[in-house]
């Protein structure tokens, strides 16, 4: 979800805004389930997200901002298949008053919930990432988590193409990969933020909780 109908759609160059609705109150009905809507904030939906989440309303009344889950528009030549599209440092930074109004609305939720912690300190994170054009907290890509494309290319994470190794030429064994590269230079590029630096939720999230588990941050 990227917007309201008109935008999202403009978006997504689909008419897609009606058909997301629609599943998320189909899976909602499943209890074993948890359903998000996941929010992209980019230059294209800069301080739209109020509109959108009224627009959403008309369709889901009791929808709460702890049904959305945010991103940060992002580049990675092995994942979006978008790298040279960067925003520019401009762009970037006059998003900074769209993170700080959806921080003050999430800093009402008054949740125990652990995803939900984790959701509100990438949002409380993103005017530092922006400000700095750095990852604002040690990254654990490369300890928690690798990524691993179609074909069984192994990367540290979805933006870094930085291959480890073929999952298929280890009887698809990524302790063999971790084990025979040089996995401690990668992590030690990662330490001292000379990777290409990031806050895709896919690694932030991780990273907040291991930075919580070894007493950086609180949550
Ligand atoms: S900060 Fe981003 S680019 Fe760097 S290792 Fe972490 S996820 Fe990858």
């Amino acid at each position: 979800m990227d917007g309201y109908e008109k935008l999202h759609n403009y978006i997504r160059g689909v008419d897609s805004f009606k058909n997301a609705i629609t599943l998320f109150k189909s899976l909602k009905n499943i209890d074993t389930i948890e359903v998000l809507f996941s929010y992209t904030i980019s230059k294209y939906n800069n301080n739209q997200f109020s509109k959108a989440f009224e627009n959403v309303k008309e369709y889901i009344p009791d929808i709460s901002i702890a049904d959305f889950n945010f991103n940060i528009y992002e580049t990675s030549s092995i994942y979006y298949m978008n790298e040279g599209q960067r925003l520019k440092t401009e762009d970037r930074h006059a998003l900074i008053n769209e993170f700080l109004f959806l921080n003050s609305l999430l800093k009402k939720q008054k949740s125990n919930n652990i995803e939900q912690k984790v959701i509100n300190k990438y949002v409380e994170l993103l005017p530092l990432y922006v400000n700095d054009g750095r990852t604002p907290l040690s990254c654990s890509a490369a300890r928690s988590s690798f990524f691993i494309d179609p074909y069984g290319n192994v990367f540290p994470c979805i933006t870094w193409n930085k291959k480890l190794g073929n999952i298929r030429d280890t009887d698809y064994s990524l302790k063999k990969i971790v084990e025979s590269g040089n996995i401690d230079d990668i992590r030690r590029i990662i330490s001292e933020y000379k990777c290409p630096n990031c806050w895709t939720p896919c690694e932030a999230h991780p990273s907040i909780i291991t930075n919580v588990l070894t007493k950086h941050i609180n949550l």
